[in-house]
């Protein structure tokens, strides 16, 4: 079963070829088996999902409704809140804090019958590029277990890629959708800003965080988008727009589709995956996709812009962890001051607290013109060329990330580690819809990804479209050697 999509796993067992039970252990099975190789989950939630499965089954016997996703288990990453389970954001601050209420996400997902499975892994509240700066564990990459998933989001991706799960969640602030999806060879979609309700899930960069699937195939991920895609009155960042279907009318051809490539920008790419990225690009004029140079030199400075005005957020988002409210309290402290800062200085992680710095220094007084500011102009601008660029084509096309998975402990300068997000930035700061599905291997072995962008608002276009690309390249259902067998 570990083979099939989550579209086919959900049909057999409408057709009552299999139960829900029966789906619920077989992957917590292969989680049994699996995990302690890949350290994927912070949490199992094992009762929590045989509850659900046993609905599914007395309501499909009694011919009740049962919903799009049923039987679909389904991975969520720690930042997002389940009604009494812990909700851990990677971080020791947050150990044993029990989240009072769910996110719209998963009431979502559950309403429509999917089983949660557990909570997976990722950089300390989302903060990072590998899955190494979780408080807990490093997530290993199901293709190389000396490499890292990627991050943040490492721990949904490699659930995904070992097939422990078919779907697993991530937030994307600045990659961590993608770039661990493309680690990890499989599909990873953030949506436009505010198309999916973050309500529940636990902010670092407001203006940026966006949730997102994991997949093995771009269905999978349109079939979610069906469900999640939703307006939420809980989140004043959520669009007011309908529901979209995103599996009727699935285009056959290329025919008409342009897709623009920043080609000045991509110059300094290193060579396999200039050349991963330009095997693509030929597959995909051979099925007579236009392909056109688009300008978009502005891309160079969106790195600066995301670090500038991530840290300043999540500088302000972060400050609610002050020891009284929320999760840790320092057992040494004994003045208020002493609550605050030693609980801080106890509960963060050092690239947590690299962040907050960074981001009260380029918002203190002195410097929130020359940086802050300046960062939000530069950011108008980028939204400007994007729409320019799309002016002229349908999607701008790039590789997801700058170089394949690399070995654990690897990357010790923290700005090498804010490199990895060169490519998945600019959709973040332009807030549109950007997805990546697997382009590959480099000679290594290692997988690459091929990323596409659309305008703001052409999710269903972009998804369908992916899945299109995802079939041309015949490469997404490829499953690491290591975990190819039951
Ligand atoms: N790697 C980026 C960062 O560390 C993106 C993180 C994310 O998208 N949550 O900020």
């Amino acid at each position: 079963m570990y083979k099939k999509s989550a579209i086919e796993i959900r049909d057999l067992f409408l057709e009552k070829k299999i139960s829900a039970i029966e789906i619920t252990k077989y992957f917590l099975n292969r989680i049994e088996k699996y995990d302690k190789d890949l350290n994927c989950y912070i949490n199992v939630l094992k009762d929590r999902a045989f509850k659900k499965a046993n609905e599914l089954d007395q309501k499909l016997k009694e011919n009740k409704f049962v919903g799009k996703l049923a039987s679909i288990p389904i991975a969520i990453k720690d930042n997002m809140h389940i009604l009494d389970e812990i909700t851990t954001c990677g971080s020791k601050f947050l150990t044993n804090y029990k989240a009072v209420f769910n996110s719209t996400l998963v009431d979502l997902l559950e309403e429509q019958g999917a089983i949660i499975i557990g909570k997976t892994n990722l950089d300390e509240f989302a903060m990072g590029s590998s899955c190494e700066d979780s408080s807990f564990f490093p997530t290993k990459n199901p293709w190389n277990l000396k490499c890292v998933s990627g991050g943040s989001s490492g721990g949904s991706a490699a659930s995904v890629a070992a097939r422990l799960t078919p779907i697993g969640f991530g937030s994307d602030t600045g990659g961590s959708v993608r770039q661990p999806a493309a680690f990890c060879s499989t599909v990873g979609y953030k949506p436009t800003y505010g198309r999916v309700s973050r309500y529940g899930l636990v902010a670092f960069g407001s203006s940026f965080d966006q949730i997102g699937p994991i997949a093995t195939n771009s269905k999978d991920i349109a079939l979610i988008m069906e469900v999640i895609g939703k307006h939420c009155p809980k989140d004043s960042t959520s669009l007011k727009l309908p529901l979209e279907t995103y599996l009727d009318n699935m285009p056959t051809s290329f025919e008409n589709i342009k897709i623009g490539i920043p080609y000045h920008f991509l110059e300094q790419l290193k060579p396999q995956v200039r050349k991963n990225f330009d095997d693509a690009i030929n597959i995909l004029t051979q099925k007579k996709v236009q392909i056109i140079d688009v300008d978009l030199d502005i891309l160079k400075y969106c790195l600066a812009v995301y670090y500038i005005i991530a840290t300043a957020e999540a500088s302000t988002n972060l400050a609610r962890f002050d020891g009284i409210r929320y999760g840790k309290r320092s057992k040494e402290a004994k003045t208020l001051n002493e609550i605050y800062e030693l609980s801080r200085e106890e509960g963060f992680g050092e690239e947590v607290k690299r962040r907050i710095m960074l981001g009260t220094y380029v918002l203190s007084s002195g410097y929130l013109d020359a940086y802050y500011k300046k960062a939000q102009k530069v950011r108008t601008l980028t939204i400007k060329a994007f729409e320019k660029a799309f002016d002229n084509c349908d999607f701008v096309a790039m590789p997801t990330v700058p170089s394949s998975c690399f070995e654990i402990g690897s990357i010790k300068d923290p700005i090498e580690m804010y490199l990895q997000d060169l490519f998945t930035v600019p959709a973040n700061i332009a807030a549109i819809p950007a997805i990546t599905v697997p382009s590959g291997f480099d000679k290594d072995q290692k997988p690459l990804g091929f990323q596409m962008f659309a305008p703001a608002l052409d999710d269903v276009k972009l998804v369908q479209y992916a899945s299109l690309v995802e079939e041309t390249f015949k490469l997404t259902q490829k499953i690491p050697p290591l975990f190819d067998k039951e």
